[in-house]
């Protein structure tokens, strides 16, 4: 069973940047929280985020919003290529 956040959150896109051409793009929460490969519409990098956290540890959908958002613009400390 999903969470119900997990349905609300399921249209929603994020920014995410690109930290090869700095590009900033949107693209789908569930992809980038799942660790999906998430490819850069300008250059063409792909990247994976891992470690984001899940929705149930935040106490709304908007501050887990921020958190990605956040998490996407720091140093690719965690990306896997
Ligand atoms: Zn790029």
């Amino acid at each position: 069973m999903s969470h119900p956040r997990e349905r609300e959150v399921e249209n929603t896109k994020v920014r995410v940047r690109c930290p090869e051409c700095r590009t900033t793009f949107h693209e789908r929460l569930q992809r980038v929280v799942h660790g999906d490969r998430v490819v850069c519409p300008s250059c063409h990098e792909e990247m994976r985020f891992h470690g984001i956290g899940h929705i149930h540890e935040y106490k709304s959908v908007a501050v887990y919003i921020h958190h990605v958002e956040e998490y996407t613009n720091r140093l690719h400390f965690s990306l896997s290529r």
